[in-house]
C-alpha cells in the first residue's frame, strides 16, 4: 500500500497561491486525492461546479471548513450564524465531505462571561444537530487551543467537546475532529481520545513551532516543531478511527509564501516521515 494513500491536505495549506480548482489540480498532480474545503473558495468556484470537479479528480472530501461561532448573545447574530451553518451543511452534503468542521466561536469584545459563551455555543449546536441528521452530515466539532478562545474558540479541550457530545446525545451527526496542534500540550490527552472513541471524524496535523509568532497563522510543518505526532496518530486509531489523515497548516510567514507545488512535495516527504 502507498504509504501517502490516507494523506489529506487542507486547502488552507495553499490558501494564498490557489483557488480550489488550482488546489484540486495541484494536489492530484501529486498523488493527493484528500481534501478539505473551504466555504469561501467553494462558493468563488460555484457549488455545483466544485462538486463537480472534486469528483472528476477522484477526490476524497474529508471535511468542509469552517462551521460553527455560535457563542454570540445577540439574538439576531445568532440566528444569522445558524442560518449560515445551516447553509453550510447543505453544502457539505453537495460535495460529499465526510463531515462539516465546527468551532464553537469565542468571547463577547464586551463581554466576561466565559461561560455563557459555553453555554450559547451548546445551544447553537444542538439546534443544528436535526438539519445535520437529515443531510446526513457528520458536524465535526473541534476544540481549538486555549490561546485562541477569545477570539475564536470558548471549546478549549477535548474534554469539554467529549462533555458537550454527551450532553448533547447525538448520533452520527455528531462527532469530534482532532487537530494535533490544538490539543498535544494536553495531561489528559490520551484519555480524552479513548473517550472520544468513534466520535472522532477528522484528525488534523502540522506542528506547533517552538517559538510561534502568531495565536493562528503561524504553523508548523510537519518535523519542524515539538509534537510527536506519531504517538498521537496511534491513539487516534486506537479509539477506532480508520480515517484521512489531513494536514492543516495556516502559515503566513513561512508556507504560504512558497511555491505551492513545492509546499505539497515538502508536505508528502514529510508525512512520511514524521507521521
Ligand atoms: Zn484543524
Amino acid at each position: 500500500m502507498d504509504t501517502t494513500s490516507k494523506l489529506a491536505i487542507n486547502q488552507i495549506t495553499t490558501r494564498d497561491q490557489w483557488t480550489l480548482e488550482q488546489a484540486i489540480n495541484g494536489y492530484a498532480h501529486q498523488q493527493v486525492y484528500g481534501i478539505s474545503v473551504w466555504f469561501d473558495k467553494v462558493r468563488e468556484m460555484g457549488l455545483k461546479n466544485a462538486a463537480r470537479q472534486l469528483r472528476d479528480a477522484g477526490m476524497t472530501v474529508t471535511g468542509y471548513c469552517v462551521g460553527g461561532i455560535l457563542s454570540a448573545r445577540d439574538g439576531q447574530q445568532f440566528k444569522q450564524r445558524l442560518d449560515e451553518n445551516r447553509r453550510m451543511i447543505d453544502e457539505a452534503a453537495e460535495i460529499g465531505a465526510r463531515c462539516m468542521v465546527l468551532i464553537s466561536g469565542g468571547i463577547d469584545p464586551d463581554s466576561r462571561d466565559i461561560d455563557g459563551a459555553r453555554n450559547r455555543a451548546k445551544e447553537g449546536l444542538a439546534a443544528l444537530l436535526p438539519n445535520a441528521r437529515a443531510a446526513g452530515m457528520t458536524l465535526g466539532l473541534e476544540p481549538l487551543h486555549p490561546m485562541m478562545c477569545a477570539m475564536r474558540s470558548a471549546l478549549t479541550t477535548l474534554e469539554l467537546a467529549n462533555d458537550w457530545c454527551d450532553e448533547l446525545d447525538g448520533g452520527p451527526e455528531l462527532g469530534i475532529a482532532v487537530d494535533v496542534y490544538n490539543v498535544w500540550w494536553d495531561p489528559n490527552l490520551a484519555r480524552e481520545i479513548a473517550r472520544a472513541g468513534n466520535r472522532i471524524c477528522a484528525f488534523h496535523i502540522c506542528d506547533w513551532l517552538h517559538e510561534t509568532t502568531d495565536l493562528r497563522f503561524d504553523r508548523g510543518m510537519m518535523g519542524d516543531g515539538v509534537i510527536d505526532i506519531p504517538k498521537i496518530r496511534k491513539q487516534v486509531e486506537a479509539a477506532g478511527y480508520q480515517g484521512y489523515h489531513e494536514v492543516e497548516i495556516f502559515s503566513q510567514r513561512n508556507w504560504w509564501r512558497k511555491d505551492p507545488d513545492d509546499v505539497v512535495k515538502t508536505v508528502k516527504d514529510r508525512y512520511r516521515r514524521f507521521v
